[in-house]
């Protein structure tokens, strides 16, 4: 079995690296800030102090942190993957960032001596995909390095769909990430419109979710919503990190999303009240705000 490395042990990392080691791979793993790392030594894996040590003692090395400045750091940075490049070495990153700059980490992993190989693999299913290995997995890269990985995706989600080249990966993860924010929004004036309305929410919610107007959204988060329950799975600014990237790449196309910038506007009214760090299926308190009607089960 080839030797994993692990980069960046937050929310979704930390239980990637255990699912990791539950599938019998020897894994190494590394994180900023060292004390997160702990309970992952204490499951069984080596915990290393940088990124390049964890690239020295591995063949697959994956990297999960926030953005594309984040992935530079811990691939090209002093002590960083690139640093400790081998012969042979893969470098993963499971990221969510923006896809170009995917590209040009290629490009420049490719010139790096030694040569080492990438590839963009971001997830979607959140922090109950990432426990349960149940992950969504897009890819984009070199068919081959994708056919190595595969016991490695395999370990850590259900749907594995190779894209296409190189940063085609992050293309789809943000088309994905569009559908999420709008879902979401659908979910929360669903809510308010219905308890404006004055109709039970747990048996309107239970109803939509089995009907046309479920999602992953309603199934998932609308219990959460109406318990008031916005502790993050997927933080808000992380959200407003994809929706930037999303709309970034849309204005140079010129490509109109007119439901994406609402919903990053509105994302950017919580942000104002200090709710960054909430889960994304805080949009409800926005929506809430407007209408001054709180969407709660009595
Ligand atoms: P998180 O809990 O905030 O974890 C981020 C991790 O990245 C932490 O380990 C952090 O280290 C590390 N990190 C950040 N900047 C770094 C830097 N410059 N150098 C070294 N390490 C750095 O975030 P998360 O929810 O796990 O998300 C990770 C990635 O997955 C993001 O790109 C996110 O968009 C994506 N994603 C998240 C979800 C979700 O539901 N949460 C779902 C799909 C995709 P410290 O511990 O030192 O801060």
């Amino acid at each position: 079995m080839e030797r994993l490395g692990f980069v960046g042990l937050g929310i979704m990392g930390a239980p990637m690296a255990r699912n990791a080691l539950k599938a019998g791979f020897a894994v190494t793993v590394t994180n900023r800030t060292l004390d997160r790392a702990k309970p992952l030594g204490d499951a069984g894996a080596t915990v290393m102090r940088t990124p390049r040590e964890v690239a020295e003692r591995s063949d697959i090395v994956i990297t999960m942190v926030t953005s594309s400045p984040d992935v530079e750091t811990v691939t090209f940075g002093p002590d960083g993957i690139a640093a400790g490049a081998h012969e042979g070495l893969l470098a993963i990153d499971m990221s969510t960032v923006s896809p170009a700059a995917t590209r040009e980490f290629a490009k420049r992993a490719a010139a790096n001596r030694p040569p080492f190989r990438t590839l963009d693999a971001p997830v979607s299913g959140g922090e109950l995909g990432a426990i349960e290995a149940r992950l969504s997995i897009m890819i984009g890269g070199d068919e081959k390095d994708v056919k190595r990985a595969m016991p490695v995706f395999e370990a850590l989600g259900k749907t594995i769909v190779h894209i296409g080249d190189h940063g085609a990966g992050q293309a789809c993860k943000l088309a994905n990430q569009i559908a999420v924010a709008l879902n979401n929004l659908g979910v929360s004036e669903a809510l308010v419109f219905a308890k404006a309305q004055g109709i039970d929410l747990e048996r309107t919610r239970q109803v939509i979710a089995g009907g046309a107007g479920s999602s992953w959204a309603m199934q998932n988060y609308a219990p959460k919503m109406i318990a008031g329950d916005f502790k993050p799975g997927f933080m808000v600014d992380l959200q407003q990190k994809d929706l930037r990237l999303v709309l970034d790449d849309a204005y140079g196309q010129h490509v109109s999303l007119p439901g994406t910038a609402l919903v990053h506007a509105l994302y950017a009214a919580l942000q104002h009240d200090g709710g960054g760090r909430d889960g994304n299926h805080a949009l409800l308190k926005v929506i809430e705000r407007l209408s001054g009607v709180e969407a709660r089960q009595s």
